[in-house]
């Protein structure tokens, strides 16, 4: 198949503006631990279910002027807003990964890295508020970067199972000797299974050059806020956003950094 890109794009736009609608789902359900299948969405004032044709993304929002059609009471403008930043992260990651043709080959990347990208929203959207990451997300990226490892343009099952273990195997073992020698709760486990994933998508050691691009990221930003907001040097803190961050830009040119780095201290 070789398409002009621009399908794709739109397909990908389309497809993120559908994940934001779901992402509005799981940043309100998921905090307030409720079932993300259960109910259906329905309108918090007048508790009426929503139909399918009254929950597109952005356009409803816009055609019944950012109200309930039941009871006219307004629909907060963060629905459309995070459906819409699904729609431009979706086209984003689609014109990263292919700016050029569609092609088979490709398409892998192009998920690989809507996924990547995309679910930056919920991780940020949650973590940082609650120090939480949905399993939606965590082990959706392992099961996800699993089967694709089946597919032609993949990194093949056996990376993508290597990557899954020694990745989340790794940090795993990280988490718990942290707690064990500094008798505080280190890493989440939610951290653990997150990286398990990007190792399952784009193997080991792309994996590990995103946790240290995002170990420095977290340096970089929450050293400074810390110092500057004088908040609690031993709160823990939110690792989640910046390995999320950190892992399309280790996706897109970790192999890039790594041959920068293999001639930088000369091996
Ligand atoms: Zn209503």
């Amino acid at each position: 198949m070789d398409l002009p890109a621009v399908f794709l794009w739109v397909w990908f736009a389309a497809l993120g503006a559908c994940f934001g609608s779901f992402f509005n789902v799981l940043i309100y359900r998921m905090p307030r631990e409720m079932s993300i299948i259960k109910p259906a969405s329905h309108c918090p004032h007048c508790k009426r279910k929503i139909p399918l044709w009254h929950n597109i993304p952005v356009l409803s929002w816009l055609l019944l002027g950012g109200r309930c059609a039941n009871c006219k009471e307004p629909i907060s403008i963060r629905y459309p807003i995070v459906e819409f930043l699904g729609l431009s992260l979706g086209f984003a990651a689609a014109f990263l990964a292919e700016p050029n043709h569609w092609q088979n080959a490709n398409l892998i990347k192009s998920i690989s890295l809507f996924w990547l990208i995309v679910t930056l929203i919920p991780i940020f959207a949650i973590d940082f508020k609650y120090l939480l990451l949905p399993d939606t997300i965590t082990v959706g990226g392992i099961l996800l970067g699993f089967v694709l490892s089946f597919f032609e343009g993949s990194i093949g099952w056996f990376s993508s199972l290597i990557g899954i273990l020694v990745c989340g195997g790794g940090l795993f073992l990280f988490t718990v000797a942290c707690s064990k020698i500094l008798k505080k709760e280190g890493m989440g486990f939610g951290d653990v299974k997150l990286f398990a994933g990007f190792g399952a998508i784009m193997g080991t050691e792309l994996a590990y050059v995103s946790l240290i691009i995002g170990a420095l990221l977290a340096i970089i930003v929450i050293a400074p806020y810390r110092f500057f907001a004088k908040k609690d040097m031993q709160a823990p803190l939110p690792f989640g956003p910046f390995l999320g961050l950190a892992a399309p830009i280790s996706y897109l040119f970790g192999n890039t950094i790594m041959v920068g780095f293999d001639l930088l201290v000369g091996v």
